[in-house]
């Protein structure tokens, strides 16, 4: 018998396997002794019948995975794997009629006309951060890229060293200009840039300064960086864009510790930047998607680039990023979950903790510790909060809270569910979890 022959059949597979979709079980399972019989012509022996079936048992299942709900109990409040912000089911109600029916999302009803998608959320912008101009795009990155490749292709974008980051998600900036069609000027050292570095630097040829917050990092130590104000006025001086991409805008308030160093998207234009760019998903609390404010004569050039076709929002990203906007103008902040947390006092975790060790057939420990925003914002400034702490192996503890749709952290060695980001509603669901894990571990 040749090792082909030690092949199993396709048609005994999809018999032994208990799958009800036959048809995917058989694409799968032929793709999987494809693969097989590759291995063999390239001087493998064959897998047993048993690895065989192991392996298309996987396939599968990981072909039916969906998307599933999970209570962050990380502490982290902008993670970018569980979903970065969350939103209030207030707004996604509200949101719901213009999403799930026709709308006037481009269409003018008092003139019958063809409307703008953008013209509402561009007002509310105005009236929240006093923009000249504001445009929408699918994420901040797209933003990036429409800045790039529509004010200064075919010409040189000035960069400070210190700035030249990646943020993770393959998002580099080196590359990104590259594929923006700008030619990259770097300037300065990794830790220091000064302004004459920047002055030094600029040519005939030279369009635009870019500056990168320094999101998911921090330089200590021996270290300069220039001040958006000082860039916005060389730049003014000599003709020349300067453009902030800000990564995770904030337009409210932070924890009084947090802002220092960290200036609003409203102090932010004061400083007469001529654009600047946000996630809106990050601090700023909302759906995914970038977010353009600036000078007017630049954003309507912006609008002209066939590109925005392609990074357009749909009306669910708009209406959501509207009564985002809403919220914020009302001062209703218990409508942007994660500003919601950020602010959230120790009494108020301390409330949730007991509450929990209410439910609880063993209580648990509480632990005073910190976290962090997360998400690519804020990088070094801890945020004080509250966990329970669990007793056995943190890493058997961690995985079985995670099958349980719960996840939590290790720290110093314990298993951490940290409240900071747990809503009230699930608080619930997290007393039922802890008590059927204690009951397992005893
Ligand atoms: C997060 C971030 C981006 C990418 O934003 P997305 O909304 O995730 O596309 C770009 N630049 C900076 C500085 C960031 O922090």
């Amino acid at each position: 018998m040749n090792e082909y022959q030690k092949l199993p059949q396709i048609g005994k597979i999809t018999q032994i396997l208990p799958y009800p979709n036959k048809k995917l079980l058989s694409q799968i399972a032929s793709k999987v002794i494809q693969n097989e019989r590759e291995n063999i012509a390239n001087g493998a022996t064959a897998s047993s019948e048993d690895e065989i079936i192991k392996k298309i048992t996987q396939e599968y299942e990981k072909s039916q995975k969906k998307p599933k709900k999970l209570i962050n109990a990380t502490g982290v409040i902008l993670h970018t794997n569980l979903g970065r912000a969350p939103l209030s089911e207030k707004i996604y109600e509200l949101a719901k009629e213009n999403i799930c029916g026709y709308s006037d999302l481009e269409f003018d009803t008092q003139t019958g006309r063809r409307g703008d998608r953008y013209a509402y959320v561009k007002s509310l912008f105005q009236s929240l951060s006093g923009c000249d101009d504001a445009l929408v795009v699918n994420n901040n990155a797209a933003a990036v890229f429409l800045v790039l490749n529509t004010l200064a292709k075919n010409f040189k974008s000035i960069v400070s060293r210190g700035e030249l980051v990646e943020i993770g998600g393959s998002f580099r900036v080196p590359e990104v200009m590259k594929e923006a069609g700008t030619e990259l000027v770097e300037v300065g050292t990794t830790n220091r840039t000064n302004l004459q570095d920047y002055k030094d630097a600029i040519t005939e040829d030279t369009r635009l300064i870019l500056k990168v917050h320094r999101s998911n990092f921090d330089i200590v130590g021996f270290s300069q960086s220039v001040d958006i104000k000082s860039i916005a006025n060389l730049a003014k001086e000599h003709g020349i864009i300067s453009y902030y991409d800000l990564g995770s805008g904030y337009a409210s308030r932070l924890p009084e510790h947090l802002e220092k160093d960290e200036p609003s998207v409203q102090e932010l234009l004061l400083s007469g930047v001529n654009l600047l760019s946000f996630s809106g998903d990050k601090l700023f609390g909302s759906v995914q998607c970038g977010i353009i404010l600036g000078d007017k004569a630049l954003i309507d050039k912006l609008r002209k680039n066939q590109l925005l076709r392609m990074l357009r929002v749909d009306k669910i990203t708009l209406n959501l990023l509207a009564l985002s906007l809403e919220a914020y103008l009302e001062k209703d902040y218990k409508a942007l979950p994660a500003l919601e947390f950020l602010h959230r006092k120790d009494k108020e975790l301390i409330a949730m903790a007991n509450k929990i060790n209410e439910g609880l057939l063993q209580k648990l420990k509480l632990r005073r510790t910190s976290t962090y925003a997360g998400g690519g914002s804020l990088p070094n400034k801890a945020i004080k909060t509250i966990a329970l702490a669990l007793q056995g192996d943190a890493e058997r503890l961690q995985d079985k809270f995670r099958t349980l749709g719960v996840i939590g952290r290790i720290e110093n060695g314990e298993f951490l569910l940290d409240l900071k980001a747990v809503s009230h509603k699930e608080i619930d669901e997290l007393i039922m979890a802890i008590n059927l894990i204690q009951k397992e571990e005893k």
